[in-house]
């Protein structure tokens, strides 16, 4: 696999470090059979979420090739994360944005975005709808309709969204590690955490099975697809060749892994770390003495709501836990 080396991605990625994102802590946990799990703190990025790297490196991208004479505003659709760290991170670079949302975007989320400093804007088939679908059509329309002054990101298949991984994360959880691991694990939302850790652990040993994660048919993991179900998947559809196996999460696995990572490190995590986390631990217990790299891509703060319904902590607990979340840096693997 050659993974091209452009110096362009290598000049947004010196930004990206020059801006504070990106060097995320590592925890490492040791399973009793020997197998150990290394799993990126994606939280501490700047704002919350992993979506912070392929977001930079989608809008530098779409800065550097445009004119600088005219006047250029971002628009993506999104239900959560990504649009977060689109709205902010323009903010930061003076730029505008507007993000297309569905109709149940969760009241946390909303709230975060709305604080992101772009413009929200409701679109969706129903009341309920989750389904980004309708706000990634509005966004495309309004580009098409004024390309000189929207620039529509496409995180589903915009090439940054994966080689942000494959110029950081991947870089950075090689040192961490301190070597290649066995196994790439992470669960796939547009793929871009998957395919481009995956294309370079890869690239460094053709022996690191790369093993993507999805949710079940019937399953809803804020922040996961189903392969098959997905509708936008150009990222995952060019770069399938990579995956060596694919594995299903329940929500049930889901909410084992959340509940594990309170009790075990008093780590606050949202529900999609906890996917990947219980998918790392069933790959680690059916190859004693192995090394699965993971990622956690947020924290459970946006989750209350849902932690509260579930039972998984009290109201109390919950607030206590999110304090103390970002004091926690010091007790992992730093670069
Ligand atoms: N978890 C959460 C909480 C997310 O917001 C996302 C992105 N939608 C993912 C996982 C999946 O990441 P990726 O888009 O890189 O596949």
């Amino acid at each position: 696999m050659n993974i091209e080396d452009s110096e362009l991605c290598s000049s947004i990625r010196d930004d990206f470090y020059k801006m504070g994102f990106g060097n995320t802590p590592m925890l490492v946990h040791h399973m009793s059979n020997g197998s150990t799990i290394y799993a990126k703190l994606e939280f501490f990025n700047p704002f919350g979420s992993i979506k912070d790297r392929g977001s930079f490196f989608m809008i530098e991208d779409a800065i550097k090739k445009s004119d600088r004479n005219k006047k250029l505003i971002i628009v993506d659709g999104s239900s959560g994360n990504t649009g977060i760290a689109i709205g902010n991170i323009c903010r930061k670079l003076g730029l505008e944005s507007i993000i297309f949302i569905p109709p149940g975007t969760a009241t946390e989320t909303r709230e975060k975005l709305e604080q992101s400093g772009a413009q929200i804007e409701v679109v969706g088939e129903s009341p309920e709808s989750t389904s980004t679908a309708m706000a990634i059509e509005r966004a495309n329309k309004l580009a098409i309709e004024k390309p000189d002054t929207y620039r529509f990101l496409h995180q589903h298949g915009n090439p940054m969204n994966y080689k942000a991984h494959i110029y950081t994360t991947g870089p950075e959880a090689l040192q961490q590690m301190g070597g290649s691991p066995n196994y790439v694990a992470i669960a796939m939302g547009t793929g871009g955490s998957i395919i481009g850790n995956g294309l370079f652990f890869k690239e460094r040993n053709q022996d690191t099975d790369v093993i993507m994660m999805q949710s079940n048919q019937d399953a809803y993991i804020q922040g996961i697809r189903n392969f098959m179900k997905a509708k936008d998947k150009v990222i995952l559809e060019k770069h399938i060749s990579i995956v060596d196996r694919m594995l299903n999460l329940s929500e049930k696995d889901a909410e084992n892994g959340v509940k594990f990572l309170i009790e075990n490190y008093e780590l606050l995590v949202g529900f999609s770390a906890g996917g990947n986390f219980s998918g790392a631990m069933k790959i680690g217990e059916e190859h004693p003495g192995s090394r699965i790299y993971t990622v956690f891509p947020d924290s459970g703060e946006k989750y209350r709501n849902l932690y509260l319904s579930r039972n998984l902590t009290t109201d109390d607990d919950f607030s206590s836990l999110s304090k103390k979340i970002l004091d926690i840096r010091k007790d992992y693997v730093t670069l």
